[in-house]
């Protein structure tokens, strides 16, 4: 099962992925994290992707195709995927079909996490993130069990530079210009499945495994 996570920058579409990964035993596969890995690693990919994230842009196709290929080719990727934060943008999603038609496969299921902009917002400025292996977390939403530590690996809780208000603000101007068509390219592919992300994590998440099966 071949599954892509849309919605604007801190619909939650990290945290069904990570959720979605688990039950059905699927590799979560994440470009972000990818990049902060990185960047954590001091790479060359890292340290030209850092320009682009912490002005909240998008790191351009060419660096980002590459990485997310390279990735999917990897064995354990073999009965599929979640996509977390790939495509982002038409070019990028014309390349994955492609890649995909050669291989005679396809992506069964986009699912568009919904949130308005004005809970974005408020969402993304409580949002606290661990350093070493990227578990998301939110101060009032979905605390930490210890202020500042990570549940999962006990390593530090940082607000992200590209969570910062201002760096907020561009993500979702460039998600609206370049990430939104693609609700329409994958409705035209019959792929599309839309789940109201303003609801609690866990009813979120049942609705996804209505669709999922
Ligand atoms: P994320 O953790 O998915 O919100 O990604 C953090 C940042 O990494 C984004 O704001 C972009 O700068 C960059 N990034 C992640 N995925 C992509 C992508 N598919 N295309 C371009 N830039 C990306």
């Amino acid at each position: 099962m071949k599954i892509i996570m849309l919605g604007a920058p801190g619909a939650g579409k990290g945290t069904q992925a990570k959720m979605i990964a688990e039950k059905y035993g699927l590799p979560h596969v994440s470009t972000g994290d990818i990049f902060r890995a990185n960047l954590k690693n001091g790479t060359e990919l890292g340290k030209q992707a850092k320009v682009y994230m912490d002005q909240g842009q998008l790191v351009p196709d060419e660096l980002t195709v590459k990485i997310l290929l390279d990735r999917v080719a990897q064995e354990d990727c073999k009965n599929g995927y979640v996509l977390d934060g790939f495509p982002r943008t038409i070019p990028q999603a014309e390349v994955l079909d492609s890649e995909l038609t050669k291989l005679g496969e396809k992506i069964d299921w986009a699912i568009d996490v919904e949130v308005p902009d004005e809970n974005i917002i408020d969402r993304m400025g409580g949002r606290r993130a661990c350093v070493k292996c990227g578990a998301t977390y939110h101060v009032k939403y979905n605390p930490p069990k210890t202020e500042g530590v990570c549940d999962a690996c006990g390593d530090k809780l940082i607000l992200r530079d590209d969570d910062a208000p201002e760096t907020v603000k561009k993500r979702l101007a460039v998600y609206h210009e370049q990430t939104q068509p693609l609700i329409e390219y994958y409705e035209k592919k019959g792929a599309l499945k839309e789940v109201d992300g303003t609801l609690p994590m866990n009813e979120v998440f049942d609705a996804i495994c209505a669709i999922l099966g």
